[in-house]
């Protein structure tokens, strides 16, 4: 025996591989098993196959991109923060860069690059890793995690475990909520799951006539009754069913797990123009073609899939000349363009939901060491965990700090407040 602890870690992705490598950085000998063929399987579609790796932010704007449960990452981000993240990966040899809003992605905007530092950091640290290797069940003697049980029936004894399982979008890649399991069986309590960062279905059958338009710089407000819930600028797209695009994915977090019925949406199509000036701006553009058919006034003011959907919610014939068109039809287009609307009628489902809502409570986790309250020697890290933020990199946050610091507490657990207790 080398006297050193042995941790194993449950789940090969951003979560994983971060704890195992701190875990091992502070002298444990580690273990990682992974269920897939390989590591970092959603990790290689992140930021469309660029990785948006972190938010280049301080601690308090990190916070304040967490949608839910920002506070018990307060620890977790003053541990290891992106700036420490930064400059790690860089020192391991992946240059990074840094974009709009902050967002950071690798020099050579391919994630593989991402995957393969972070398999090169487990492989110079010694981690052993067993891929096609489910880990089945935990092994719990009194109140404290001893090992886990593989798929295969073989049972591995350990020092302590953390589960870095990920939650349940976009099952394809290995995350189908087998920790919300093992929370369970452990007497854990876990928040009902939901997709979140998820495009809209919507009601209305012109949503669907705009399919593949997206419009950049238009302001979205989401509305329960009369009650705004949401308003924020960004780049929004039409699709088949509905809405998406990052202004929705993030404007699904205030709907995720409620009941959608009522919510409906407007889009601001011009919000750098007031009413007054938009309609200085019509009155323009009618001027400069008289005779010109209303259908055909548009092609300034808008891309050209919009306009027969303007039209018909104008009510304004089409094919009335712009010389004819009455005040009160100006201001019924005027509408239209600062109030574009449509009807939420549910969101898309896990299968293409960016993150999950819900997971293992957090009332459950020690923020300060993301051990169990209730088990010892069991620790915690990513998507598994009852924790979600907005799109540009804090996801991934997440998993990178929430990863370290259960890595360095699994690896120095009998400093830990529950394991002195076991030991006295
Ligand atoms: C399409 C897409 C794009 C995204 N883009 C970004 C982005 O650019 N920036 C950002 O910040 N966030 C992004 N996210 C979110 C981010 O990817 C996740 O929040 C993050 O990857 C979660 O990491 P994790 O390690 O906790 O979980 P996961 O990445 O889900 O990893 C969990 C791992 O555990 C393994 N596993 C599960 N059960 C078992 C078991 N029983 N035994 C062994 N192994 C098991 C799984 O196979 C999986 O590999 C994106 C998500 C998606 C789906």
């Amino acid at each position: 025996m080398s006297g050193k602890r042995k941790v194993l870690v449950v789940g090969g992705g951003a979560a994983g591989m971060m704890a195992a490598i701190a875990a091992a950085d502070a002298g444990s000998l580690v273990v990682l098993y992974e269920k897939n063929e390989k590591l970092g399987k959603k990790l290689f579609l992140t930021g469309k196959g660029r990785c948006n790796v972190t938010n280049a932010s301080d601690v308090e704007m990190l916070l304040s991109n967490v949608t839910k449960n920002a506070k018990f990452l307060y620890s977790a981000f003053y541990s290891y923060d992106s700036f420490m993240l930064m400059e790690q990966l860089e020192n391991e040899g992946l240059p990074l860069k840094t974009e709009r809003g902050n967002r950071v992605f690798p020099v050579s905007d391919k994630s593989s690059d991402v995957i393969k530092t972070l398999e090169n950091m487990l492989s110079r640290r010694g981690v052993q890793i067993f891929l096609n290797t489910p880990v089945k069940e935990l092994l719990i003697c009194r109140d404290s995690c001893q090992g886990v049980l593989l798929e295969t029936g073989q049972r591995e004894m350990a020092d302590a475990v953390i589960l870095a399982t990920g939650g349940v979008s976009y099952p394809s890649t290995g995350s189908t909520g087998d920790g919300y399991g093992f929370a369970k069986g452990a007497g854990l309590s876990v928040e009902k799951p939901f997709p979140s960062l998820v495009p809209f279905v919507t009601k209305e059958d012109y949503i669907p006539k705009m399919q593949g338009l997206s419009l950049k710089n238009v302001v979205l407000s989401l509305y329960r009754g009369k009650k705004r819930l949401y308003e924020e600028q960004g780049e929004l797209l039409f699709t088949h069913f509905g809405v998406s695009g990052p202004l929705v994915l993030t404007a699904s977090t205030v709907l995720s797990g409620s009941d959608v019925a009522g919510i409906t949406g407007r889009i601001d199509l011009k919000p750098a123009l007031d009413e007054k000036t938009l309609d200085d701006r019509i009155l323009r553009d009618f001027g400069e073609a008289k005779n010109a058919l209303f259908k055909n006034s548009l092609g300034k003011l808008l891309p050209a899939k919009m306009i027969p959907v303007v039209v018909r919610l104008s009510e304004i014939s089409q094919d009335k000349r712009v010389n004819e068109v009455t005040k009160d039809e100006r201001l019924r287009l005027l509408k239209v363009l600062k109030e574009f609307p449509f009807t939420v009628e549910g969101l898309r489902g896990f299968a293409e939901a960016i993150i999950t809502r819900g997971g293992v409570s957090v009332k459950e986790i020690n923020p300060g060491t993301m051990e169990a309250k209730k088990v010892g020697n069991l620790f915690f890290a990513g998507e598994v965990i009852d924790l979600d933020a907005k799109t540009g990199g804090f996801n991934l946050q997440i998993a990178w700090s929430t990863g370290y610091l259960a890595g360095r507490s699994a690896a120095e657990c009998p400093k830990n407040a529950f394991c002195r207790k076991e030991t006295t």
